[in-house]
């Protein structure tokens, strides 16, 4: 995992800072996953991506349940610090940098954690399996011409019920569609300190960065789904982050209704 954190920092994209920072993560599963920070010229700092976050949004897009070791070329920031607490795995993940292998509580002390703000045992973890039983409120069909397919509206749902949305209670899901077609969704990563929170559209770049993928200008589409009238919406940020990254792409927003037998 060392050998593999400088390659890993290379595929960093830090015009702002040009601090580029890599992390490999190992998952319970034995697999190996990457992270990068991604920064966005123009758009406010909060729409950065850290690596740490980058790492572990790919690893539960890839179903992995925790993680082992993460091995970092940099100290962890707080930010990602306080992130990381989220995870089912956070007492035991190994946490390398520098040369030294610290647990999560050695380097955040008296942590802020979710069994804070919830009695623990009543909403899974971060890596967890998620079962958010949501679906759209209403039918959807795109118009002729339009970006937005049933494919990338079945991912961005998709995103949805597998989002981690413990605080607010508010799943929300999202997807962008490419000018050939390729879908990539995510869904937000709450944070019980809420401001570390990875937003759908993070998540949704997180993906598009993971596979390869380097010009938002490639970006046609975006579909946002997220709960009808809930507390915490994300589609004013969406927005202002597709001006800036991809100003013409087509963008949609669907509601969300808890599935009937959950009401
Ligand atoms: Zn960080």
């Amino acid at each position: 995992m060392q050998l593999l954190v400088a390659p890993a920092a290379l595929l960093a994209r830090p015009p702002t800072s040009a601090f580029p920072v890599g992390a490999i993560g190992l998952g319970m599963s034995g697999r190996v996953y990457v992270g990068v920070n991604l920064e966005f010229p123009n758009l406010p700092l909060q729409h950065s991506v850290h690596a740490e976050q980058f790492l572990v949004s790919n690893a539960a897009a890839c179903g992995e349940r925790g993680l082992t070791r993460i091995t970092v070329n940099a100290a962890p920031c707080g930010h990602c610090r306080q992130f990381l607490a989220e995870l089912v795995t956070a007492e035991s993940t190994e946490i390398v940098y520098k040369g030294k292998c610290y647990h999560l509580d050695d380097i955040l002390v008296d942590k802020f954690c979710p069994s804070d703000l919830i009695e623990p045992g009543t909403a899974p973890l971060l890596l967890e399996q998620q079962h958010n039983a949501v679906c759209l409120a209403k039918h959807f069909s795109p118009s002729p011409g339009s970006s937005i397919s049933q494919e990338a509206v079945a991912a961005a749902v998709n995103a949805a019920v597998n989002s981690y949305a413990p605080y607010s209670r508010c799943p929300a899901g999202l997807a962008l569609v490419t000018n050939s077609g390729r879908v990539y969704g995510g869904g937000v990563i709450e944070s019980c300190a809420y401001n570390p929170t990875l937003n759908p559209m993070q998540s949704a770049y997180i993906a598009f960065a993971a596979a390869g993928e380097a010009d938002f200008a490639q970006v046609c589409g975006a579909i946002l789904v997220e709960l009808r009238g809930a507390a915490v919406s994300h589609e004013a940020s969406m927005r202002t982050a597709l001006r800036c990254i991809a100003p013409g792409a087509e963008v949609v927003t669907l509601p969300l209704q808890l599935k009937p037998q959950q009401q």
